[in-house]
């Protein structure tokens, strides 16, 4: 009989949304007249913007015709697209990335999980926790993460806290490790980090020999001037960083998919021979093996996000998202709750009430109030007595939830 890849029997199930499918299930059979309102989704509600759509069309038009037909394209983008994202995501604040350096890809996801093969077999992994689960899961996948730790983790992973008595700030590592995901504004808790914890980073990796892997998928709902949108605002970065973004949650590319990984031409680690090696021409040969680029007419779709029609209107959503989030945070403060995050992200990230675990406050929210969210320890132990909210609903609803939280959770 064929032999399987083991480590694929060490991950955890998908205990967290079959948990809370179930749960919703039971709560619908024994109440059928109660309107659930879902407030924990991870999802683009809003439709793309008129000048994307407008775009899509177009390009689906060039495919129809002979003459415009596009086949393989690039498998790292079209330059039209990667021109563009140097220019407006890097150029315009004032960081000089190559349209080289930029490899488009079908999905953050993907890359966040598949850029861990560049690194040996035995490398040391360090993870935020609470975390998006993809950097776990992949490197569970690779035989990185060893057994479990009796903890609900894993023995070979270090785990960098994030909690409200270090404001989710993660901690420097305390033992070496070879590559760090860090993920800013974060999922789940809603935090970002200034550019003196960013500058601490990048120099900790510098002297570290590591390398960071840093996920910028939600930089579109950074509010306050002073946040950098890009790790490469930060002198030094280009040595020790690679960058994931996304057009999933900035310009509604949740289904439609695309989204690039920055890679410099300095980044470099070392070969079991000693020899420093560029992970640019890594990523590139990973990339066109494995890769035969995202379709042309989703990158004409991404590349009219930069016109200024497509600016303000993808602008125009992000402000919806980020009103639901204010309405979420306000009005569970005014409930009395302690909320974490959802200003500089779409995540709002509640401590739970006390003598409340995030499961007990889950069941709580769902019996009294008719509202779903996502319990904080699904995320990690970190996450245990928190519980994460999103901005993503649809206005009407997001009021509604609001409301009966403040009335409801309070008798
Ligand atoms: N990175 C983070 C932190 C996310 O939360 C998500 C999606 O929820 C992604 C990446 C996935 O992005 P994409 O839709 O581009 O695959």
């Amino acid at each position: 009989m064929a032999r399987i890849n083991d480590n694929y029997l060490r991950l955890k199930s998908g205990y967290l949304f079959s948990e809370i499918a179930r749960r919703v299930k039971e709560f619908q059979a024994a109440h059928p007249d109660a309107k659930l309102i879902r407030l924990g989704i991870g999802d683009a509600t809003q439709p793309l913007p008129p000048a994307i759509v407008q775009a899509l069309h177009a390009a689906v038009d060039e495919m129809a015709r002979a003459e415009t037909f596009r086949g393989y394209g690039p498998e790292t983008g079209y330059e039209f697209l990667t021109e563009l994202i140097a220019k407006h995501d890097y150029g315009a604040r004032g960081v000089t990335i190559a349209p080289d350096e930029i490899f488009v890809s079908d999905g953050s996801k993907s890359d966040a999980a598949n850029f861990q093969e560049l690194f040996s077999p035995d490398a040391a992994v360090a993870l935020t926790d609470p975390v998006y689960p993809v950097y776990l899961d992949s490197n569970v996948m690779a035989g990185r993460a060893g057994a479990p730790d009796g903890r609900g983790g894993y023995d070979r992973i270090l785990y960098l806290p994030c909690t409200a008595e270090n404001r989710f700030d993660p901690p420097l590592p305390d033992r070496p490790v070879d590559m760090v995901y860090l993920c800013f504004p974060n999922n789940p808790t809603g935090a970002v980090l200034g550019r003196p914890a960013l500058k601490r980073w990048v120099d900790w990796a510098r002297g570290a020999g590591a390398v960071l892997l840093y996920d910028a998928a939600y930089e579109g709902y950074i509010q306050d001037s002073d946040i950098p949108h890009s790790i490469y605002e930060v002198d030094g970065a280009r040595e020790v960083a690679v960058e994931f973004r996304s057009y999933s949650k900035t310009a509604g590319f949740t289904g439609t998919r695309c989204a690039f990984t920055v890679v410099p031409k300095e980044l470099t680690a070392r070969a079991s021979s000693g020899e420093a090696v560029a992970l640019h021409g890594l990523w590139f040969r990973r990339q066109s093996t494995k890769f035969n680029g995202a379709p042309y007419v989703i990158q004409r779709a991404a590349a009219a996000m930069y016109t200024p029609e497509g600016q303000k209107q993808v602008r125009a959503t992000i402000d919806y998202y980020m009103d639901n989030a204010r309405l979420i945070r306000e009005g569970l403060e005014a409930a009395g709750l302690t909320v974490y995050g959802g200003r500089n992200a779409p995540y709002i990230w509640v401590k739970t009430p006390a003598g409340l675990d995030s499961w007990a406050f889950f069941d709580k929210l769902l019996n009294e109030a008719h509202v779903v969210g996502t319990p904080g320890a699904g995320f990690g132990r970190s996450g245990e007595g928190y519980f994460r909210l999103t901005g993503f609903g649809n206005r009407a609803s997001t009021e509604e939830a609001v409301a009966r939280i403040k009335t409801r959770l309070k008798r």
